[in-house]
Formats: structure tokens, sequence, C-alpha cells
């Protein structure tokens, strides 16, 4: 390739592209407008897919041995409480997780430039213009011979080059940290009812991370702070949560349900920025990182012949992510009606076991 690759945003979705791109001997540059280590708004929970993912960048035993092990989730669902006894999955805060993944793209020979942030100004046949900022206030136009677009929710950095074939809208994302004495370590608590639903978990640092879906739409603000809708959440439920004490900002996301048209030409999106559904099956690292990895491939394998990328993306990311995405959706719709929430509950409250195939589904190894 005449030019490097650019990748925009050093999340999870941006490294593992970054970092399968330069195994495969790609030269890469790599933007990211905000200062590591960084924390944002997830459950921080990676299950079986996640860490078959990891293992094929190198990162199974780091994870392995920097994560806390999950073996447990406990559900308040239809005013029973849910056991489920967990085979696989890992807790670890998005700032080590990132960190490190950024850190091993750096080592790998990619370019890295952070705190800097990417607009892509236009596309050609033959390149990618990209306007790069630093926060000194420094302006460099660049050319990329393609550019993976790897922003996250927030999906800044395309301007209007990829348009949503499905605007955001739906639940909202809300996290913070909190001190729970009682919260037991290798359990995630899961509460839903009305409001939405919010994850509990211990992570390897001792902090217990409190993340939540709420459900959005014009009763929103009469509903009260994010913050406390998730605190009334836990006081409802079954959790034995105890006592709790906030300890950081509560962070906030846009409306979560999206997708757009994940490529053109030369310019192809990952993760979040290319399509969102829910975080209720703790899945949005893991289809980041396989569609980082795909994506790699994809582009290695063309040997520069980069001009029909975003087309070829577009049918790749489907057969790779649709029938996730679809039972994310399924299961999601089924969370939001009462009747259906406390059939579960009641159900698998008896007959936890009847789980097991869908825990086997989720956590099936990347196609
Ligand atoms: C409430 C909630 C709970 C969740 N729980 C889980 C869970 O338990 N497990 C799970 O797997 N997933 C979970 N998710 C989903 C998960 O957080 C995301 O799917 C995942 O972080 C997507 O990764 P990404 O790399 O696409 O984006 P991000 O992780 O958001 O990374 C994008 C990066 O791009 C950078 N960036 C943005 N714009 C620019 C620009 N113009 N120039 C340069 N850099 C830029 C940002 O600073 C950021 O670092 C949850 C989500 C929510 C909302």
């Amino acid at each position: 390739m005449s030019q490097p690759v650019l990748v925009i945003g050093g999340g999870v979705a941006g490294s593992v592209c970054a970092l399968r791109l330069r195994h495969r001997g790609v030269d890469v540059h790599l933007v990211e407008k905000e200062r590591f280590p960084r924390a944002k708004v997830c459950g921080c929970c990676i299950g079986g897919t996640g860490i078959s993912v990891l293992q094929r960048v190198d990162l199974r035993d780091w994870i392995l041995a920097h994560g806390q092990p999950i073996r447990k989730w406990i559900g308040s669902l239809g005013g029973r409480s849910v056991q489920i006894p967990l085979d696989s999955g890992i807790a670890i805060s998005r700032e080590r997780l990132d960190t490190e993944l950024l850190a091993r793209v750096e080592r790998s020979g990619a370019v890295v430039h952070s705190p800097v942030s990417a607009a892509v100004d236009s596309i050609s046949d033959e390149h990618v213009c990209v306007t790069l900022k630093g926060l000194d206030g420094s302006v460099q136009a660049q050319k990329y011979s393609a550019v993976v677009l790897a922003s996250g929710l927030n999906a800044s950095g395309s301007k209007r080059m990829l348009p949503w074939t499905e605007l955001p809208h739906g639940p909202f994302g809300a996290s913070f940290f909190a001190k729970v004495d009682q919260w037991p370590t290798g359990v995630i608590g899961m509460a839903c009812d009305r409001e939405g639903y919010v994850g509990v978990v211990r992570l390897e640092d001792g902090r217990v991370d409190v993340a939540a879906a709420l459900n959005a739409g014009s009763a929103k603000l009469a509903k009260g702070s994010p913050k406390n809708r998730i605190l009334e959440m836990l006081e409802r439920s079954h959790l034995p949560i105890g006592s709790i004490e906030v300890t950081s900002n509560v962070r906030v996301t846009p409306p979560l349900r999206r997708s757009r048209l994940s490529g053109r030409g030369r310019l192809v999106a990952i993760g979040d920025a290319s399509g969102y559904v829910e975080p209720f099956t703790g899945e949005g690292m893991t289809w980041g990182m396989m569609s980082g990895y795909e994506l790699a491939d994809l582009i290695a394998d063309s040997r520069g012949e980069l001009l029909t990328l975003g087309e070829q993306w577009c049918l790749r990311q489907r057969q790779l992510l649709g029938s996730r995405r679809r039972t994310c959706r399924l299961l999601t719709s089924i969370l939001q009606n009462s009747a259906a929430r406390y059939g579960a509950g009641q159900l698998l409250s008896r007959f936890p076991r009847f789980a097991t195939p869908l825990i086997a589904h989720l956590n099936r190894p990347p196609d």
C-alpha cells in the first residue's frame, strides 16, 4: 500500500484491528482523542467468545492473569431471584484493558497519535483525506490508503460519510463506580424491571462497576437523574446489595440502539461506530474485537486493492454479527414486557439449567 491505514479510536475494536493489521505486516497509524487510562460506560464483562478473540491477538494469558474471573450470574427478574452458574467470564476495568491494548498497539510498531482527534474530510478512488487535531491546537491534513472508523457510540470522525440506516434511539447507558462492601467477587448481579436493567460486578481492583441501560422516552426527565433511577432499581431488586456509596461521576451515553452503513469505498466502520443493540448480553466489546480482527484480515488479504473495501466489509460484517445482534434484539424485546419478565423469573428461579443453551450460544467461538 502506498499510504498507511488509519484507525480512528483506540477502544477495544480499534486496538484489536490495529494489532492484527500489524501482525499481518500492514503499516498502521492509530489516533485516539482521549488521554489513557480513561473510564467509559461499560459493564466491563467479557465472556468466552471475547476471550477467544483476545487469544488470537495473544492477550488471553494477560486477561486471565489480570481480570477477575466470573463464575455466577444472579438476576432479579419479574420479582424472583435467579442464580445461574457460568463457566467462563472475566470482569476487567476499561481503564486497564484499553490501556494495555493501546500499549501493545504501540509496541507492535504502529504509529499512535494521542490525544489527537481525527475527522474524515473526503474519500476518493486513491485515498481518504483526514484532518488530525492535537490538544495543543496543531492541525494536520493527511492521506491514508483506508480509514477504519472505531470511534464508539459518539462516532465522531465520520462527518456524514456513513449514513444511518437506523437512527440512535431506545435506552441510554449510564454507569458509575461504587463501594458495596457486601457484593461478592466473581458474581455478576443484574436487576431488570420496567425502568430497564442494571448490572453490578466487582472489578479486578476491588471497585464495584454499576452500569445500566435505562429506558428513555418523553418521561425521561420526569423520572429523575440516572443515578437515582439506578439506585432505586437496585433497592427494589432482590440483589443482596446492602449499603452502596457512589464513588465516581455518573457517565451517560447517547441512545444506544442504532445502525449505519458500515463501509463505503476506502472508509469502514467497526465496533459501536458501526451500530449497537443493547448491553444485556454483555457482548459489545466482543462484537467490536471480532470485527476489528476480521476487518484487519480483509485489508491484509486485499494486497492494496482497497477501492471496494467498504462494500466487501458491509457484507462480511453482516455475516459475522447478524445472528448475534438478532439474538440480543430478541432478548431485550422480551425483557421489555412485564409478563415475559415474570414468566422468565418464575422459570429460571426454579430451573436455572434452562439458561444453559442460551449461555452456550452466546459463548460460541467466533465463526
Ligand atoms: C451500560 C453499558 C454496559 C455495557 N456492558 C458491557 C459488558 O459488560 N461487556 C461488553 O462486552 N460490552 C459492554 N458494553 C458495550 C461496550 O462498552 C462497547 O460495545 C465497546 O466499548 C465498544 O468498543 P469500541 O472500541 O467500538 O468503542 P469505544 O470503546 O467507545 O472506543 C472508541 C474510542 O474512540 C475514541 N474516539 C472517538 N472519536 C474520536 C475521534 N474523532 N478521533 C480519535 N479518537 C476518537 C474515543 O475516545 C474512544 O476511546 C456496555 C455498554 C453500555 C452502554
